[in-house]
């Protein structure tokens, strides 16, 4: 399951595989999706990762 997280009132989506945080729900289960099936990330999704 995507994880949401609140900071500075904003939220934003991790996935719980590789734990890179996302502004987009969509783009972060894409990312655990990939991650599950394939047990590494794909950078063009990681791409679209943020920091927090
Ligand atoms: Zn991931």
């Amino acid at each position: 399951m995507v994880k949401e997280i609140n900071k500075l009132g904003k939220k934003y989506f991790v996935c719980e595989e590789c734990n890179f945080v996302y502004k987009d729900r969509k783009i972060a289960k894409k990312c655990e999706d990939y991650c599950k099936k394939h047990h590494s990330c794909n950078i063009e999704i990681t791409k679209h990762s943020i920091k927090i």
